[in-house]
């Protein structure tokens, strides 16, 4: 069914995988710098996940709390992160950030301004001033409309609807990467001296999240960890407390933090605002993971609806208030016959960042392979085991300029490699053979599996004998992954998810294997079996590829703060759990 005839072959100096905000912000630092790079992303141009960022991007201007500092930006990072982060990456990002946003601000991002002109910020999750950004609530569309809109004037060449399948590494150097076409249905093979994986995160793992369909299928950290490169802090998944339950296909779907904002309610089946138990004087307002783990618990200990959820109700308010304030609810909602004005909205927690990622050196974004760099939500670092709502948007900017520069400044200086001949028919081969593969089970039935199995054994609430139960099954699962029914070409949709099913297995086992090692509770992990925070534990969990899929798990100590950022640490800067206003 999937013959290849020919196989293109292009040439680029820098191969950029994705054409999100991490993506293209690269490709535009290279093409200022005069360097010839290749954008490809799966979808068309514009069409990359970070278009469903809402809330904003965070940058210490202090346009309304003068005070703020980006010192006090990293003590916030480090604070939320429960100390993991990564201090470089933390200080580099919170440092840049306010020029990154000016930068945007030259380049024609609307921003919202305050009377007298300046950009407005608000307050989010955590943060002890009003400092993240917004574009209303389309913060990451008019993100990628100025981005996109930069990289056209520079000319930057994009390739849509491309497929990577695998990086070419040639003695600890990359070498280029191979992937299909997904209209056209030939494979392609990119030969670069430079390849930037910005190809995004991994919570559709999961089998709820906020992720589009399709989209953040852990190809990123799979990519890498296939071709040499250590992940860490897998464990920690970022779940948010209220994604939609009901219609199937929006499932998990964000329910805006603004209807808890607003003086939203919890309350179980049982009528008791269960909050009062779990978080007493924050109740609803209290941190994204303490909220989530509260509505899991309840669902789990059977005081949930037959669907599996919580409900959510600002019934209590007047109806125009709810409608004026809140009027993309009221009419989601109103779609599928609820009127939230009336009744309480059914919502359960739902897998929506990944903190974990690909390891990097924050000075360059390099990885340990020699040229190949990785930037955006599938690296790890800044966001340790919590992210601060609005860092990450921020981090594809900051990052992606920093991957430029140092590709620009350091390209033709290092000794290139080529791509083996015969590495290259073997990946070609293998996708074929995904391509006319006649088994017993659809990647959709073992994608369902494993998304059922990851919420099951590896979702907001762990323990030794769930994980190693997931581990179980996980091998299972590969198992019937070799014996898979696709009979379908490189364009249809069940190709495409077929490969997908490669990349998220391969991710899924890092995660149950950093979350069985963390024998503590921390930040978005919370293990049943292990429920305080011990100290011991301020390390960083590496999953090290050891070849043919196999990892060896390494502990390293997490680093410490610059002088500056431990005094900011100091002041004590009073966190204030805001939501979106
Ligand atoms: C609902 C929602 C709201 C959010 N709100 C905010 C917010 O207010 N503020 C904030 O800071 N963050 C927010 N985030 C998080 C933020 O949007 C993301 O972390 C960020 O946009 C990721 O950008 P990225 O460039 O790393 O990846 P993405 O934007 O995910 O782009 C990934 C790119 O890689 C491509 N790709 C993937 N796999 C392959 C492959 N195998 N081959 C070729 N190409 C590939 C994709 O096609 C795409 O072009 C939100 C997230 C969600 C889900």
């Amino acid at each position: 069914m999937s013959t290849s005839p020919t196989l293109e072959t292009v040439s680029t100096s820098v191969l950029i995988i994705g054409a999100g905000g991490a993506g293209l912000r690269t490709s535009i630092e290279l093409a200022q710098r005069g360097v010839d790079c290749l954008v490809l992303g799966k979808r068309a141009h514009g069409d990359a996940h970070t278009i469903w960022a809402a809330g904003g991007i965070n940058a210490s201007l202090g346009s309304l709390d003068p005070e703020d500092r980006w010192e006090i930006h990293a003590a916030d990072t480090l604070d939320e992160g429960h100390f993991v982060n990564d201090p470089t990456a933390v200080e580099t990002l919170c440092r840049r950030a306010p020029d990154r946003i000016r930068e945007l601000e030259e380049w024609g991002m609307a921003f919202d301004r305050t009377d007298d002109g300046k950009i407005n910020q608000r307050y989010f999750g955590a943060q002890s001033f009003r400092r993240t950004c917004f574009v209303g609530d389309r913060t990451g569309q008019a993100l990628m409309n100025t981005l996109v809109q930069k990289a056209m004037d520079l000319e930057v060449p994009y390739r849509e609807n491309l497929y990577i399948t695998d990086l070419m590494t040639e003695s600890g150097r990359v070498a280029g990467a191979v992937g299909f076409d997904m209209d056209s249905g030939r494979p392609v093979a990119f030969d670069a001296e430079a390849v930037v994986i910005a190809a995004g995160g991994h919570t559709s793992l999961y089998r709820r999240s906020s992720s589009r369909p399709d989209e953040n299928t852990g190809d990123a950290q799979a990519l890498a960890f296939n071709a040499g490169v250590p992940l860490r802090d897998m464990e920690f998944v970022q779940f948010h407390p209220t994604g939609k339950v009901t219609p199937e296909e929006e499932a998990g779907h964000l329910v805006t933090e603004a209807v808890r904002g607003e003086g939203g309610r919890l309350y179980n089946t049982e009528g008791e605002r269960f909050m009062e138990r779990y978080s007493p004087n924050q109740m609803e307002l209290d941190a994204r993971d303490v909220v989530a783990r509260a509505n899991e618990r309840e669902i789990r200990e059977g005081r949930g609806t037959e669907n599996d959820a919580v409900l959510l109700d600002i019934s209590h308010r007047d109806a125009d208030y709810i409608r004026e304030r809140l009027p993309r609810m009221v009419e989601e909602f109103a779609a599928h016959g609820v009127d939230i004005t009336k009744e309480p909205m059914e919502v359960a927690p739902t897998a929506h960042y990944a903190m974990g990622g690909i390891e990097v050196d924050f000075e360059t974004a390099e990885t340990r392979i020699e040229g190949l760099y990785a930037v955006g939500e599938c690296t790890a670092g800044v966001h340790g085991a919590n992210r601060l709502g609005g860092n990450s948007l921020i981090e594809t900017i900051v990052f992606g300029e920093i991957a430029g520069t140092h590709i620009a400044e350091t390209l033709g200086t290092r000794p290139g490699a080529s791509m083996s001949e015969a590495a290259l028919r073997g990946c070609v081969v293998a996708q074929d053979a995904l391509g006319s593969a006649n088994g017993r089970h659809t990647p959709e039935e073992l994608i369902g599996r494993l998304r059922r199995l990851m919420w099951n054994h590896a979702g907001i609430l762990r323990d030794e004998d769930g994980l190693l139960e997931g581990l179980r099954r996980l091998q299972q699962l590969r198992a019937d992954a070799d014996d898979l029914l696709v009979q379908a070409s490189r364009t249809s949709r069940r190709y495409e998810r077929a490969q997908n099913l490669q990349f998220m297995c391969a991710t899924a086992e890092t995660i149950l294997r950093g979350a069985l090692e963390r024998t503590e509770s921390r930040g978005a992990h919370a293990r049943t079996d292990h429920d305080a925070t011990d100290p011991a534990w301020r390390q960083n969990i590496r999953c090290i590829p050891t070849g043919d899929g196999e990892m060896e798990i390494d502990v390293e100590a997490a680093g410490t703060p610059s002088r500056r950022v431990q005094r900011a640490i100091d002041e004590d800067h009073e966190l204030d759990y805001h939501h979106l206003e």
